[in-house]
């Protein structure tokens, strides 16, 4: 996907892109291709690729009606900047909680953070279920890209959503994984609102974004040790 073809296909889900927001992107994929080299974050390297896989793929959470009028995201295993990024580049007005284990990922995206003096972002370099034992009952909005399995992903993220926040994890084909959340959704107070499906442009590959409420206060036993969520994962339903 050219330059052009990412603005209008973003056009086509009703999101303007500006100058600004174009010249940051820029730098952005600049860097990311010149630190990749060294510091190997990512597999996507191409510009192309970059705007398509990373850009529009993250940018296309913004689309849903659910993400409007909403004050906090929390983006859990941003690695290079994906999604959180580019959504704080285009959401001035939100603030974003970007949790990554990694240090190298982490030292990247502070300094996308300071060259794009992105005001809007926070980047805390720990593991997820710490962070959310710390943040509890905390954001409007949390979500995910290419982390992990959606019953693992739930008790990482849920337990720092407010009382009605949404989790809104990127996924691709998600039907499995959902019917193998059953269970953790009813421990974690949580239900399904909503699905939207739809096809990354130019390549076609499906897409899925999974709305999911918080209905109730979380239990304190969550998030467990991750070594425990992930031996429940790998027996329980
Ligand atoms: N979300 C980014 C994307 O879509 O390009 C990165 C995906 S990468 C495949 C997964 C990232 O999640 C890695 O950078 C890894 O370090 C991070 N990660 C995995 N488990 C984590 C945890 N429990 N807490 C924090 N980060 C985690």
């Amino acid at each position: 996907m050219n330059k052009e073809e990412f603005i209008q296909e973003l056009n086509k889900i009703n999101i303007n892109v500006s100058e600004e927001q174009m010249n940051n992107l820029d730098t952005f994929s600049s860097l990311l291709k010149e630190y990749n080299k060294k510091f190997n974050l990512t597999s996507i390297t191409n510009n192309n690729d970059i705007y398509l896989k990373h850009f529009y793929d993250s940018i296309f959470l913004m689309s849903i009606e659910e993400f409007k009028n909403k004050s906090t995201l929390l983006d859990i295993g941003t690695g290079a900047g994906f999604p959180g990024i580019p959504l704080a580049i285009f959401n001035k007005n939100m603030k974003f909680y970007l949790v990554e284990s990694n240090t190298k990922k982490c030292n990247f995206m502070q300094m996308i953070k300071e060259k794009l003096n992105l005001e809007n972002v926070e980047i805390i370099n720990k593991r997820a279920e710490d962070f959310a034992k710390e943040n509890r009952e905390k954001f409007d909005l949390a979500t995910s890209r290419a982390v992990t399995q959606l019953k693992i992903l739930l008790e990482l993220e849920i337990p720092a959503l407010k009382i009605n926040g949404l989790f809104i994890p990127l996924k691709g084909e998600y039907e499995l994984e959902l019917k193998d959340s059953e269970k953790t959704l009813k421990s974690l107070s949580s239900q399904v609102k909503k699905v939207y499906q739809y096809n990354l442009p130019k390549e076609n590959s499906k897409r899925s974004i999974i709305v999911i409420e918080k209905t109730k206060k979380t239990n304190e036993i969550y998030p467990r040790e991750y070594s425990k969520i992930i031996k429940d994962s790998k027996n329980t339903k």
